[in-house]
């Protein structure tokens, strides 16, 4: 049968993506953003189940290397946040007070954590004692507030980080630590590789690591508009912290050190990455391991009665099914079409269409979200064919994520002569004259102020993590020594 699909006038294409985005999360319930504190959100149950999803298989592997999950407290005492200068002067215009309790004013007033480095350092202090104690690997997933000067936007730029996920290493050696620098990029890799979302890795510049860092490492993605995101980071501490918050121990000659730390952390922005890299003009995309709702059957009744065969002959599909999906019946009395509709809308993987037709030849029409694509199958083969399709989208969501990254980074040898227009300029479609957005790679010299001054423009990502040949000039006519990228961020 043909069932004419019904879309609600409200979702705007994708290729207008700040409208498509901010319409995208409301009509697909991830988040409400009326809450009337700019930066504060309201996750909604469809929203926090993918999330949770998400955080779930980030848990697994953290689980299997050796982390351990903890709860550190929410307020941080100031003359605690001031004693890790860099960090206290890093965070300084981000920081909300809590100067008052009740009606007293506190004697001492209290920072809410925009991360959690000192409460855990400051614990590590009172853990550690020997080198038995080492490594020890923490992490937990909580909150944290930063007053956020630029404008706001849902899961991505927020005043309430509501899903902040943050692990904390100690180690007894440098080499040690920078082995579990390794194992964070890893797990992160893992875990962005799992979701289809497509990154690249950089060192951050100096002038730009977390504050109190020896050095950073980042994953940024391209979003549809062309801005990359910083989706994750990876922070080497030496150490610095160990000494600020006098974390030492013994090691096996008897002599005392300060141990070595690291942290990474990745946010809410995950799912901002999986919502914007995945959808498309009917709304989300979702992986199957991530959906909250794997399968979506709808009856296609016609008020005859017929239609309670039907009825019966879905519930016993969904039945089949239930053992190894999440599946829904949606027996509503509303038109198919509009079910159709919201249920691409939430980005449901595989959706199954009964009518009398396939009850008479005991098939279902299986309709996959990824391409739109409809096959009739055999109730016989049903769930090892519904098996084969979950593993088809998520191998073709990710091939074309890829694919549409890798089409986004742009090698310059040769970089502009320098003017502002020049420097937006290589970010523009020639042909069109658009804006495409994306990451170029550009050689530079070793003189800092070259990348500063490309900074006042573009956002510096960083350098590769791997080797690469150098060719080409620096902006000053001086022969390039490394290559750094740059992109429009958010
Ligand atoms: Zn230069």
């Amino acid at each position: 049968m043909t069932v004419k699909i019904e879309k609600p006038k409200m979702l705007p294409p994708k290729n207008d993506f700040g409208e498509w985005y901010n319409e995208v999360i409301r009509m697909a319930e991830i988040v409400d953003t009326t809450y009337p504190v700019k930066g504060f959100q309201t996750w909604l149950s469809y929203g926090w189940m993918i999330r949770n999803k998400v955080f779930n298989i980030l848990r697994k592997f953290l689980k299997d290397t050796g982390h351990e999950e903890y709860y550190f407290p929410l307020l941080i005492p100031d003359n605690l946040f001031s004693l890790e200068k860099e960090t206290a002067k890093g965070f300084e215009g981000e920081v909300y007070w809590v100067t008052k309790g009740g009606i007293n004013p506190l004697a001492v007033k209290l920072a809410i954590r925009p991360t959690s480095e000192i409460p855990i350092y400051l614990m590590f202090s009172k853990w550690i004692r020997s080198y038995a104690n080492l490594p020890l690997k923490v992490w937990q997933l909580v909150n944290t507030v930063r007053y956020e000067t630029k404008a706001t936007k849902p899961l991505i730029r927020v005043r309430e980080i509501t899903s902040f996920k943050e692990a904390h290493t100690a180690h007894a050696s440098k080499e040690d630590a920078l082995k579990q620098v390794d194992e964070a990029v890893n797990i992160y890799k893992k875990l962005f590789e799992t979701l289809g979302i497509p990154y690249i890795i950089s060192r951050r510049p100096d002038y730009d690591k977390f504050p109190g860092a020896e050095y950073s490492i980042a994953f940024d993605t391209v979003f549809p508009d062309g801005r990359t995101l910083q989706i994750g980071t990876v922070h080497y501490h030496g150490q610095r912290f160990a000494k600020s918050f006098d974390i030492k121990f013994l090691d096996s000659n008897g002599e005392t050190n300060y141990a070595y730390t690291t942290c990474y952390g990745l946010s809410e922005r995950v799912i901002a990455s999986l919502i914007a890299v995945h959808g498309d003009d009917h709304g989300l995309k979702l992986p199957p391991d991530i959906a909250p709702l794997q399968v979506i059957i709808i009856p296609i009744t016609s008020g005859k009665e017929s239609d309670n065969l039907i009825l019966e002959y879905s519930n016993k599909i969904a039945e089949k099914l239930s053992g190894e999906f999440t599946v829904k019946v949606d027996n509503r009395d509303l038109r198919p079409g509009k079910k159709y509709y919201e249920w691409e809308l939430k980005g449901v993987p595989v959706r199954i269409e009964i009518g009398l037709k396939e009850v008479e030849s005991n098939t279902v029409t299986v309709f996959r979200r990824d391409n739109f694509n409809k096959i009739n199958v055999k109730t016989d083969n049903l769930l090892e064919e519904v098996q084969k399709l979950m593993n088809e989208i998520i191998e073709n969501m990710k091939s074309d994520a890829d694919k549409n990254f890798k089409s986004k980074i742009y090698q310059s040898e040769v970089f502009f002569s320098f003017t502002e227009q020049d420097a937006v300029s290589i970010l523009i479609d020639e042909e069109t004259g658009e804006f495409k957005g994306g990451i170029v790679e550009v050689p530079v010299c070793d003189n800092v102020k070259c990348e500063l001054q490309i900074s006042n423009y573009l956002t510096v990502l960083g350098e590769p993590l791997e080797h690469r040949n150098i060719k080409g000039k620096c902006i000053c006519g001086r022969k390039a020594v490394k290559i750094i990228r740059v992109s429009k961020q958010y």
